[in-house]
């Protein structure tokens, strides 16, 4: 059987990105093997969370945090498209540019209960793996239409995620930084220095541009 190369698929609105977001993508990426690591800023969060950055400032902060580390890609195609950011839509318009690698698509564990409320979910399956991302404060309710999902698709072992194109649930445990990209707005926001939790030449720029000063 050919064995597939494994493209690590990363969504957010990266608000900003930061270390949190860096650690698990490395851990993931030495784990699974992946060949790379695609981080896509949506543009219109579809679960209407507030977006403070402007979507050309968040793009900026995730080119400085990524610069080091040529495993990791920026992929803008959500900011530049005008519709929601659907990720079926955007799992489509990769398969089609990307042709024989099988997708990945990262996950917490919060957002992976969520699924069955997701535009075309059940089509994702055909689009791509999925990682989900364990969290230690979160278990996936038994008698969930996720938790039958969980039982029809999930492997143990992830090596069989190249085995086959899609369709696949791995579990994954990463080390769990305790940092969101909400608390470091309130830092700015109070005036308190959030230093060490993003990387400095992204803090430089969100000081430069002066963002998250209401947030
Ligand atoms: P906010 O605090 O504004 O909700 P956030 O820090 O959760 O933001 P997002 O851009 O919404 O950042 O997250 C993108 C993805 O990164 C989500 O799948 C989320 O589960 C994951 N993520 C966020 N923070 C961490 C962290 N500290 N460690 C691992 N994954 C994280």
């Amino acid at each position: 059987m050919n064995k597939k190369n494994l493209i690590g698929i990363f969504g957010g609105t990266f608000d900003p990105i930061h270390y949190g977001h860096l650690r698990m993508a490395l851990e993931l990426q030495q784990c699974l093997h992946l060949q790379e690591v695609r981080f896509i800023p949506c543009q219109k969060p579809v679960h209407k969370k507030t977006v403070y950055a402007t979507p050309e400032q968040r793009l900026h902060m995730l080119q400085l945090a990524i610069s080091q580390q040529p495993t990791f890609l920026l992929d803008d195609r959500e900011i530049k498209r005008i519709t929601p950011s659907y990720m079926v839509l955007t799992l489509e318009s990769l398969k089609k540019e990307l042709g024989e690698a099988s997708l990945c698509l990262i996950l917490g564990i919060d957002a992976f209960a969520g699924l069955p409320n997701w535009h075309r979910w059940q089509e994702i399956f055909n689009l791509c793996h999925i990682i989900a991302v364990q969290r230690p404060d979160f278990t996936i309710p038994s008698s969930s239409q996720i938790a039958s999902i969980l039982q029809e698709r999930q492997i143990t072992d992830s090596h069989g995620l190249q085995n086959k194109p899609s369709g696949y649930v791995f579990l994954m445990k990463s080390t769990l930084l305790q940092i969101s990209a909400s608390d470091i707005r309130h830092q700015i926001a109070n005036q308190k220095n959030p230093r060490y939790l993003l990387p400095d030449l992204v803090l430089e720029y969100i000081r430069e541009q002066q963002i998250y000063l209401d947030a």
